[in-house]
């Protein structure tokens, strides 16, 4: 019997291998001394991060005392690809300014203001990828995002946020996660993929905005910048704060995932409704065809990080899309 159903996946024949990257960092803190960028790559690989991402504030980019010969030094330090690119801050929407992390491109390169409608794809014509950066204000009001125009054409989402996470110990702000935000998207049919970022400004190992707490995890045949903007345009990656994922298979009729040390792996659909649950390091889902889409949680219950007693130890798949013949 053939499916009467299509399915639309990124890991749709992964053929790379799977490098942690922390895409979402600054070099200059509101409240700790700046570190330079060839300073911030040697922590970076140091911690395992092959993909570093530098993406200061842009209304700080003016007084950041690094010279070109600065980032050259960096880009310079062996065993890490070091991509810059800045966070743009959206103007005050409700109650919070919105920040958009853009990879690869500094502000004078993308002809539309933050905020502006056109943004996001102004950002991609200046060869750069844009994202929501931890929006888990919004997990109760997905309609904010949803009906703003200036977020169409954003590649994904923070679903996880270190810095969100030091503000909870320190102030009980919420909105580390924004799973819900991430699901009522993908219920909309909106494609958003799921990343997750330190947002370090510290570079103190042991908090938890330490440069290697929430990563994204590239699939890349060749670790160079085109590589890595092409495999986050195309969602070819996966979010963890701390799971690492061996075997990720997705088929027209299935859903694979196996990772050592899981405990548990879920897959979810619309609306984030519970499809499966299996206890154990592997799992597979088969597809009935009557879901809107299928995304998948590994949950680890090993202490990764001494610092994160607020979530467990999650890695987020991306989904994949289910969409029936007529
Ligand atoms: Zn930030």
């Amino acid at each position: 019997m053939t499916a009467d159903f299509d399915v639309i996946s990124p890991y749709l024949g992964l053929r790379g291998r799977w490098v942690p990257a922390a895409l979402h960092n600054h070099t200059v803190g509101s409240d700790s001394d700046p570190v330079p960028p060839a300073r911030a790559a040697e922590l970076a690989r140091q911690a395992g991060i092959e993909v570093l991402g530098l993406t200061d504030h842009d209304r700080r980019l003016p007084e950041l005392p690094w010279t070109e010969r600065d980032w050259a030094a960096a880009q310079r330090v062996t065993g890490i690809l070091v991509v810059r690119g800045h966070e743009a801050t959206y103007p005050r929407l409700g109650d919070t300014r919105e920040h958009v992390n853009c990879l690869a491109v500094l502000p004078d390169e993308v002809g539309v203001p933050p905020g502006v409608p056109g943004f996001p794809q102004a950002v991609g014509q200046a060869g750069g990828v844009a994202w929501l950066n931890h929006p888990g204000l919004w997990n109760c009001r997905p309609e904010q995002v949803l009906d703003t125009p200036a977020f169409d054409g954003l590649i994904g989402l923070e679903v996880y946020s270190g810095a969100r996470l030091l503000l909870e110990g320190r102030t009980g702000t919420r909105g580390t996660l924004a799973v819900s935000l991430w699901d009522a998207l993908l219920t909309a049919r909106r494609r958003s993929w799921a990343l997750a970022s330190a947002d370090c400004h510290a570079w103190e190992p042991g908090l938890p905005d330490w440069v290697a707490n929430g990563q994204t995890v590239l699939n890349l045949e060749t670790v160079d910048q085109p590589s890595v903007l092409d495999c986050l345009r195309r969602g070819i990656f996966y979010a963890t704060t701390g799971p690492r994922i061996e075997v990720l298979e997705v088929t027209h009729r299935t859903y694979r995932v196996a990772a050592p040390w899981a405990s548990e792996i879920r897959f979810l659909g619309a609306g984030g409704e519970l499809l499966l649950a299996r206890e154990g390091p592997e799992a597979t889902y088969r597809f009935t065809g009557a879901e809107r889409y299928v995304r998948a949680e590994v949950i680890s219950r090993e202490r990764v990080h001494a610092d994160q007693p607020l979530v467990r130890h999650t890695a987020w798949l991306q989904p994949a899309f289910i969409h029936p013949r007529s």
